[in-house]
């Protein structure tokens, strides 16, 4: 099963918005999700109830070859349980709660790189119920995916069919059971994807 690997404070205007901040030479941050948190459409997201709030962020998705580069892409959520990553960080304690709970992980369809949008100029947005709620553009990326997994490889050790979440824009918030969540890439009708939120 694939290891999968989530980036951190990868886009200023989001570090910006938690009320941190990141300099150049701090390494990456990157965090691991277990496999079982992967939900793949038509499958809901399921959420668990009774953890305080749980916040979507989307993000480019890169599913990661034999050679160790990128094969596959698609759009993702790094669901998050908001309320405990924030005990957790006061606390000083791992965020793997608070990240890795089952069905944390919803991905939508995955397209080769060769079909889609450069992996350094990719637009998305992500709509819940109808209204855009984050805005990205991979461009604006603090570290591009080549750098990310480059560094992920070198510390981590890729294998193939890893997955590589590479971090959210801003304007993550709440999401809740009877929400309808719909990721779209411009120039990419392929890496459209929606999920309705059940409980
Ligand atoms: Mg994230």
């Amino acid at each position: 099963m694939p290891t999968i690997f989530c980036v951190g404070k990868n886009y200023a205007d989001h570090v910006r918005e938690m009320g941190d901040a990141v300099e150049a030479s701090d390494p990456p941050v990157v965090f691991l999700k277990p496999w079982t948190a992967l939900v793949h459409p038509p499958d809901p997201i399921r959420l668990p109830t009774d953890i305080g709030e749980i916040q979507h962020e989307v993000e480019v998705v890169v599913r990661v070859g034999a050679d160790r580069q990128p094969e596959q892409v698609a759009l993702g959520l790094d669901l998050t349980a908001r309320t405990l990553q924030g005990e957790a960080k006061r606390r000083g304690l791992p965020w793997a709660a608070a990240k890795g709970f089952r069905g944390s992980a919803p991905v939508g369809p995955f397209v080769p790189v060769e079909d889609a949008p450069p992996l350094d100029a990719l637009r998305f947005t992500l709509t819940v119920n109808g209204k855009i709620r984050q805005r990205g553009d991979t461009a604006t990326m603090i570290r591009p995916v080549p750098t990310l997994l480059e560094w992920i490889d070198d510390w981590f050790g890729l294998a193939e069919g890893d997955l590589v979440f590479t971090g959210t824009p801003e304007g993550v918030g709440p999401l809740g059971v009877g929400n309808a969540v719909a990721l779209c890439a411009s120039d990419s009708a392929a890496l459209g994807t929606s999920w309705s939120v059940v409980e």
